[in-house]
């Protein structure tokens, strides 16, 4: 870092936010380019606080085993199963870059930030029952998802999930699927121990340091006005590569920058609302993550799951989310953040989205509205007998979808993936969206490195390889080395099936 004269800094590599993407961003480059300096700025205190934080997302290594979402049923009845291939090679990107940080021992005790644990969907009725089997057998030959049970007899799901199906009196047909080889991921935990890692390596972490402005400079950089919470004191630092991940915030600030490529994007934001239980009895009953089918008219983030959670060294049972709108953009933002987000530039495509999003935020609206008691009522759905003095609500974190227009859908389509948008030049990348978020990390930070450093790839592939063995590659047509990646990484996280000593001492 170069100090100047009058008290601004110059730095290779600025990253805004200290969530999971701007952590695994940071630790990624600390490896490929380890003379670079890098600098973090955090709003808040601490790291992972915002959608990372534990308590804020629920926890799922999204890999498709278990979410119904990613293999929606085509119009002629077959399973379209390309999305959940795609997200489990991606998640399997995450395990490899996880397992070389911990076997270089750059950081430690990977028990404390993932859990195996098998990931479940549950369906009832006819038509879902036969959506599932159809989803299994899709499935179940491809490699990526070998081990996948399906059980619609009422005596094995008992074994599989006592807690659902007891005191259940409806006839209705139901089914489920069941694969031991999910995970539950805690990403504070996760952004805590990548960001003290990256401290450890002299990268600089700013907290309480909010990011204002983004301005170019003359060279082809970056300024950055940052602004301490605390003291007020204003401070400009300037960097040829700015990374903004300030997840919900970032729309803001990709606006900031000006770059043609952040024009006619706009933001929506999905609050979310857990419950959790607090009788250890019903939590002890549960071992598994069991994900349901969203209701018809309500979005793909609000799919029902029965989660067991290990936080804080305690394991815990989470149900919902439940989707809702609020206007912030942050769980610490502001009411003003969704009107300040619309600009002369992306007014047609916000005024598009708004009506034609009219039904999901009257729906988000009403969700908000919900008495506990009726939220007790679609728990009771995984559970017949759940009391209401068992189970507490908690605010989980803002997601902001990206709206833009696109050809499929037209002026103002709501998008549900996850977006990194950045300059043509590659010296400012943002990150956009929420799913399938904070799982996907790995990947999504190696398309902000092969968007942004495309000279220095061909350099940092072996590097990358080395890290990343199956780099490059597609898993599922490389059954041998998708064995020995489930392998390593199981040996290396802790992932080994049946009870872990960490199970055996929450329960
Ligand atoms: C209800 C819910 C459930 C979810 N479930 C899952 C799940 O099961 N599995 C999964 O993989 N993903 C899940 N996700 C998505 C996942 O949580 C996010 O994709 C991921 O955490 C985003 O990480 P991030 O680093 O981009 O953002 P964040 O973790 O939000 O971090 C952004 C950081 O930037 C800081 N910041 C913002 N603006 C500024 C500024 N101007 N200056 C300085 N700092 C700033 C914030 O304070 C924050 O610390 C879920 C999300 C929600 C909300």
């Amino acid at each position: 870092m170069i100090k100047m004269s009058n008290g601004e800094t110059k730095t290779d590599v600025i990253l805004i936010g200290a969530g999971i993407m701007s952590a695994t961003l940071g630790t990624l480059l600390k490896e490929l380019a380890p003379d670079w300096n890098i600098k973090i700025f955090e709003k808040l205190g601490k790291a992972g606080e915002e959608s990372s934080n534990e308590w804020n997302n629920a926890g799922t290594g999204h890999s498709a085993l278990c979410e119904l979402n990613y293999t929606p049923e085509k119009p002629d009845g077959s399973i379209d199963i390309n999305k959940a291939i795609k997200i489990n090679e991606q998640y399997q990107l995450s395990k490899q870059f996880w397992s070389y940080l911990v076997n270089r021992n750059l950081i430690d005790n990977p028990q404390d930030f993932i859990t195996p644990l098998p990931h479940m969907s549950l369906v009832q009725g006819k038509d879902n029952v036969s959506f599932l089997k159809k989803r299994f057998e899709a499935l179940s030959n491809n490699p990526l998802f070998q081990g996948m049970e399906f059980s619609d007899e009422p005596e094995k799901l008992k074994e599989w999930i006592p807690l659902i199906m007891q005191d259940r009196t409806s006839n209705e047909p139901i089914a489920a699927t069941k694969i031991d080889s999910g995970t539950d991921v805690n990403f504070g935990a996760l952004s805590r121990m990548l960001i003290a890692h990256l401290e450890s390596t002299n990268v600089e972490i700013n907290y309480h340091q909010s990011v204002q402005d983004i301005n170019r400079t003359s060279d082809g950089g970056w300024e950055l006005k940052v602004k301490h919470s605390e003291t007020g004191t204003v401070e400009r630092h300037k960097a040829k590569f700015v990374f903004v991940g300030g997840g919900g915030g970032s729309l803001h600030l990709l606006q900031k920058s000006g770059i043609p490529e952040g024009k006619g994007i706009g933001g929506f934001p999905v609050s979310g609302l857990f419950m959790v239980c607090n009788n250890p009895e019903v939590v002890a009953q549960h071992h598994a993550k069991v994900y349901g089918k969203a209701k018809v008219g309500a979005p793909p983030m609000s799919v029902p799951h029965l989660d067991t959670r290990f936080i804080n060294n305690k394991k815990s049972l989470l149900f919902g989310p439940f989707a809702g709108f609020s206007p912030k953009f942050l769980k610490t933002g502001s009411m003003f953040d969704l009107i300040t987000s619309v600009k002369p530039h992306n007014l047609f495509t916000m005024l598009a989205a708004g009506a034609k999003n009219m039904p999901l935020t009257k729906y988000l609206i009403q969700q908000v509205l919900q008495s506990k008691e009726k939220r007790m009522e679609e728990l009771r759905e995984f559970i017949p007998d759940a009391k209401s003095e068992d189970w507490d609500l908690v605010v989980a974190g803002q997601r902001v979808q990206v709206i833009k227009d696109t050809e499929a859908g037209g002026k103002g389509t709501l998008q549900f993936g996850t977006e990194v948008v950045s300059a043509a030049d590659g010296s400012i990348a943002a990150l956009l969206g929420a799913s399938p978020g904070a799982s996907t990390a790995v990947h999504v930070m190696l398309e902000v490195i092969t968007k942004c450093f495309p000279e220095k790839m061909k350099e940092w592939e072996p590097k990358i390889k080395e890290m990343i063995p199956s780099y490059g590659m597609s898993l599922m047509d490389n059954p041998e080395l998708l064995g020995e990646i489930h392998a390593s990484t199981a040996q290396a996280l802790g992932l080994i099936e049946g009870e872990t000593e960490k199970e055996l001492a929450y329960s």
